[in-house]
């Protein structure tokens, strides 16, 4: 599949050397996909480099995408589209705000047209402003909710490969990998990915979101892609959902809602490492990881790796819940 740069690869990964002080039973590492690159980067750089360059292929002019209004996926996208001079359209849950701050701030300096969907934070009514962008003489294309289908999740395919070749450089062995999961599509490229180049760590994706996308349960969405990209890539293998199981016991507040939990993980990664975790997505599952150290719910001894997937502007939309 083709790709349009828009990214700075590999992200570097390190050691967090403070916090594998504090939870002296394991050594931690942390793969800096905060650090990709474009407007303050994250985990949608890489997926979009294949779905722009699809864009582009199909002769499309207008990329179409939806999220919530702090989606750090359509700020992404806004910045792709200026790179790539697409127009943007962003379809974004609720009503337009009298301050714009965070995420929907950049969104909208990156040039984005934005249309407010009220209680529609997942695309529901994305086809419906595809067919009026086209009625006028556009030629749209639409970016699912997360970027995650099987184009998008290829991006996570190559990330795979670029961990491993990270690992084998630095002699390093990583027994885990913990990372916020929501639309799945790092998931699902994620598990492609270790089959493809025999990544030898266990995946353990943290669930982010406990509503269903699109009337269909996570775990399931993300195994269909998973099937999609076995095709595509003539994986010899079989999958099942035992192989798209989520860790569920920390989004019981429901999504972008912040609890003492990720408060409490946005200060211990700050204070002790001066990393910034964002509070939808990578605190909760830092948090997740920590609890799991904590209660050695993994292997002592072992080396676990914390893939950061970026997210910071939502601190200064969230700043009175964090603080
Ligand atoms: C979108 C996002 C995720 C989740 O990735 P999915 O591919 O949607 O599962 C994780 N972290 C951040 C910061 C994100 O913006």
């Amino acid at each position: 599949m083709k790709k349009y740069n828009l990214g700075f690869f590999p992200t570097p990964i390190h050691e967090l050397k403070n916090l594998s002080e504090k939870y002296k039973r394991y050594r931690l590492y942390i793969k800096r996909d905060d650090q990709t690159g474009l407007a303050l980067g994250g985990n949608k750089t890489r997926k979009l480099e294949y779905l722009i360059a699809d864009a582009i292929e199909n002769g499309s002019d207008t990329i179409i995408t939806a999220g919530a209004q702090q989606s750090n996926h359509c700020r992404q996208t806004a910045a792709a589209c200026a790179v790539a001079k697409l127009k943007c359209h962003l379809l974004l849950g609720g009503n337009e705000p009298e301050t714009f701050t965070g995420n929907l701030l950049l969104s909208k300096l990156l040039g984005a047209t934005i249309h407010y969907a009220g209680e529609n934070r997942k695309g529901e009514d994305i086809h419906k402003l595809a067919d009026h962008l086209a009625s006028q003489g556009l030629k749209p294309y639409i970016i699912p909710y997360g970027a995650s289908n099987i184009t998008g999740a290829m991006g996570y395919v190559e990330a795979a490969k670029e961990l491993k070749e990270q690992m084998v450089s630095g002699h390093l062995k990583i027994d885990y990998i913990f990372f916020a999961s929501s639309s799945g599509g790092t998931q699902a490229g994620l598990i492609l990915g270790k089959t493809l180049y025999d990544l030898d760590s266990q995946l353990m994706p943290v669930s982010i979101d406990k509503d269903e996308t699109y009337g269909v349960e996570q775990e399931k969405a993300i195994l269909n892609l998973v099937l999609q990209g076995k095709n595509i890539l003539n994986l010899d293998k079989t999958f099942s959902l035992k192989d798209t199981a989520l860790i569920k016991g920390y989004n019981e507040a429901g999504y972008g809602v912040i609890t003492s939990n990720e408060k409490k993980a946005i200060k211990e990664l700050a204070e002790i490492e001066g990393i910034i975790l964002d509070p939808v997505y990578t605190a909760r599952a830092f948090y997740g990881l920590t609890d799991y150290l904590e209660k050695e719910l993994i292997e002592p001894d072992s080396n676990v790796l914390f893939w950061h997937t970026g997210g910071a502007p939502a601190n200064f939309y969230y700043a009175r819940d964090i603080i």
